[in-house]
This record gives structure tokens, C-alpha cells and sequence, in this order.
């Protein structure tokens, strides 16, 4: 007997929003790597928070304010349980960017000097970019790039040589959002631990679909975002090792972050707490919780065996047609699929295939500097998969893509 397959139309008939229709079409979401749709169970989470427990945290003694504190706490709990790693060590966000925007000002400006390196892949998403590039021109460091080849594969084969003495810092992405590409990042923290530098995990596009576990992928900073794992917008976390966290300093400052306060001396507050000012996004982060609980409550082995088997049926039908090149063939991908149509511009594709009812997201995918390394600077068409979405999606993604090239090579 095989392995149980995931029960689709169930999974489906969680989410309010897939019943929609667009443009009199019903809707084929095949863009959840951009964010994923909410589940009743995450909503219902978020409206119980503030129908039920409406009050700030940690500083009140009524009883709401508690109910809010138990359940950020509670979901703080959550996030830990889902990385694998412990409650002190997790720090709510708003996001995957935030949180590496934490490490760079707060971990980077302690330990990154004049003339250190910091080294990032040539798949980052910009938000594992951005913060280095500024964080390297702040106290004049230099900044590495690990680069792929044709296939989008990270090339391994250079990384001895990138890190050196002075590398500080190593950042990169679990998965690409751009390519699907799945980093052997246990490989490459080692390897980086080994050459003295910490490793920090974009990890927004893995916590979906990959199970997590920090401390066996021996990396010291892991980043996601809430939205692309099934909860709602504006929250997020960063794991970090304890020993990092605790030697920290304080990266935003005002209230809640803080042990004690004068004119002449502040104590902050330990961590996680301490990276955390001001009032967090409270039932976001319940509902971040109530996601991770729904997501580990799936067959995952079933989901992840359900999305390969997605992108396969779509490389199946894309490679058939005439004129369409897939870009991002690494051995090992994830539910992600990117392409580009002979002539036309990903944009005009994602329109027509809007028309149909089906949304993709086109564009550089805030990856600029890989789709310039394959020479696509208008970008491709990414199709995403999620455990809501079926073969006939696929299929009509396919039938759109053919009714694009009809419609506009006429
Ligand atoms: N990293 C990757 C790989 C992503 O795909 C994204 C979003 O698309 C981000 C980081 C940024 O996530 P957020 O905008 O939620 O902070």
C-alpha cells in the first residue's frame, strides 16, 4: 500500500477565499509564494483574539491583559516548537525582513568591522541583501557573493574560497522565492562555522513547505514570514542561538524592551523581549501560532509529496509547449516553478492568465540580481503551489499560458 494522499478538497474547503471567482472565472491562486491564503482556523484565531482578549501585554494586571499575554506567550511557544528551537530564543517580527534586518543592525554592527567580509548568495531575495549591502557600507566591510550557475544551484565548489578569515557573516536563502532552489544550508553553516562566521536563514519560502528543525541545520539566525506560512500579514519571527541573543544589544528602543529606565542609565530587558519594543502585533502573532498548529497538523509528508507532484505535472505540460523555457532547474527545488514565454513579457503573461482567473506572480520576484545572472531582467513567470491547489489548476495555468501566445503573437 502507498503513502496516504493528501485529502485536497478538504484541505480546500478550509479556505473561505478560494471559493472566490475572478473576472467570472473561479480563482486559481498559484501565487502563494507571495503570501498564502488563510485558513478559517488562522482567521477565526485572529477575530477570537480581539473579540476575547482585546487588551496590551505584559504590563496590565486585569484579567484581558493577561488572556493577551498567555496567548502571545502561548504562540511564542509555537514558533519555538515549529523551529525547533526554545521560547527565549524566539523574537516576534513583523516579518522575514524585519528579522534580518534585526541581525545586520543589531548582531552586525557589534561584530562587523572595517575590512571584514560578509558573504550572500546570488539567489537572495533582496531583503536578504539589502541589510547586508548597507550594513557593509555603514563600517566599510566588503561584501561576497556565493554565486549560481545556469541551473540556479548555489556553486558549493566556491564557497572555501569565499570564506575567509574575515567573513563575519554568511546569509542565505533555505529556498529561493525566485527559482524554487533548495540551499544545503546545514552544509553551508558548518562549513561557515567551521571558517568562524555565523550563518543567518532566509527561511520565508522554506517554512511552508519544508520541516524545520534550527538546531540540526546548525545555523544561528532563522527568518519567516507568517503570511507565506498560512497566517495573517505583519508578523513574523527570528530565531536566534541564545548565546547570540543574549550578547546583543537592543535594536529599536521605547517601552517593553527595557528592565529599567532613568535619565542617566537603562537596563534592557533580556531576550527575547529586549528586540521587541513597543506594542507587538498581538493576535497577528496568536494567529501565527494557530497557523503553525494547523500546518503541522497536515500529513506534510503527504503536502510535500503533493506539491512535487503539482510541479511536476506543470514542468510536464510547460515543456511541451512550443516557445516556453523554464529557468531554475537545481536538483532540488520546491514548490515553485518560474518561466518565460518566447517574445512576451512576464508581464503581459501574468495578465492574460489573470483573465482567466489564475494569478501568478511575475517580475524580477525582488530578485534582481539572479534574474540578471540569467540574463532574464524582465523577469518570468512564477507559478507557486501550496497543498489547496489541484492538477486542474495546473492545467488551466497551462491552457492560459497557450491562449497568451495566441492572443499576443496574433
Ligand atoms: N525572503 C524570501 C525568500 C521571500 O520570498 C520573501 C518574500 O517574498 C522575503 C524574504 C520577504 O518577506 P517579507 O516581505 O514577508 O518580509
Amino acid at each position: 500500500m502507498g503513502a496516504p494522499e493528501l485529502d485536497v478538497a478538504a484541505v480546500r474547503a478550509m479556505f473561505p477565499a478560494l471559493g472566490l471567482s475572478v473576472h467570472g472565472r473561479p480563482l486559481a491562486y498559484l501565487d502563494s509564494a507571495s503570501t498564502t491564503q488563510k485558513p478559517k482556523v488562522v482567521l477565526d484565531a485572529l477575530v477570537r483574539g480581539y473579540e476575547t482578549a482585546c487588551a496590551n501585554v505584559h504590563r496590565g494586571v486585569h484579567a484581558l491583559s493577561v488572556a493577551a499575554t498567555e496567548g502571545y506567550e502561548g504562540a511564542r511557544a509555537n514558533v519555538a516548537r515549529f523551529l525547533g528551537g526554545s521560547p527565549d530564543e524566539v523574537v516576534f517580527t513583523r516579518g522575514t525582513t524585519e528579522a534580518i534586518n534585526l541581525v545586520a543592525e543589531s548582531y552586525g554592527r557589534a561584530h562587523v568591522r572595517a575590512g571584514d567580509r560578509v558573504l550572500v548568495s546570488g539567489l537572495e531575495h533582496h531583503s536578504n541583501l539589502v541589510p547586508w549591502f548597507r550594513l557593509c557600507q555603514a563600517v566599510g566591510a566588503h561584501l561576497d557573493v556565493l554565486p549560481i550557475d545556469e541551473a540556479g544551484a548555489l556553486e558549493l565548489e566556491r564557497l572555501d574560497a569565499r570564506l575567509t578569515p574575515r567573513t563575519r557573516v554568511v546569509a542565505v536563502s533555505h529556498v529561493s522565492n525566485a527559482l524554487g532552489t533548495v540551499a544545503p544550508v546545514a552544509e553551508i553553516a558548518a562549513r561557515a562555522r567551521a571558517a568562524g562566521a555565523v550563518t543567518v536563514v532566509d527561511g520565508a519560502q522554506a517554512a511552508p513547505h519544508l520541516p524545520l528543525d534550527v538546531r540540526k541545520l546548525g545555523c544561528d539566525f532563522y527568518a519567516f514570514s507568517g503570511h507565506k506560512a498560512y497566517a495573517p500579514t505583519g508578523v513574523g519571527a527570528l530565531w536566534g542561538r541564545a548565546e547570540l541573543l543574549d550578547a546583543m544589544p537592543p535594536w529599536q528602543g521605547g517601552g517593553e524592551m527595557i528592565a529599567s529606565v532613568a535619565f542617566d542609565a537603562i537596563t534592557y530587558a533580556d531576550p527575547p523581549h529586549r528586540f521587541e519594543a513597543g506594542t507587538p502585533d498581538i493576535f497577528g502573532a496568536m494567529a501565527l501560532g494557530a497557523a503553525l498548529e494547523w500546518l503541522s497538523g497536515l500529513d506534510r509528508a503527504a503536502v510535500a509529496r503533493h506539491e512535487a507532484a503539482l510541479l511536476a505535472h506543470a514542468e510536464g505540460l510547460l515543456d511541451a509547449l512550443p516557445g516556453v523555457r523554464r529557468v531554475g532547474r537545481a536538483p532540488e527545488r520546491a514548490a515553485v516553478l518560474s518561466f518565460v514565454v518566447e517574445g512576451l513579457h512576464p508581464h503581459d503573461v501574468g495578465t492574460i492568465l489573470d483573465l482567466e482567473g489564475v494569478a501568478v506572480r511575475t517580475g524580477h520576484h525582488c530578485a534582481e540580481p539572479a534574474m540578471t545572472r540569467l540574463g532574464l531582467e524582465g523577469g518570468t513567470v512564477r507559478a507557486s503551489f501550496a497543498p489547496y491547489n489541484t492538477f486542474e489548476e495546473v492545467e488551466r495555468m497551462v491552457q492560459g499560458v497557450l491562449r497568451a501566445q495566441e492572443v499576443l503573437t496574433r
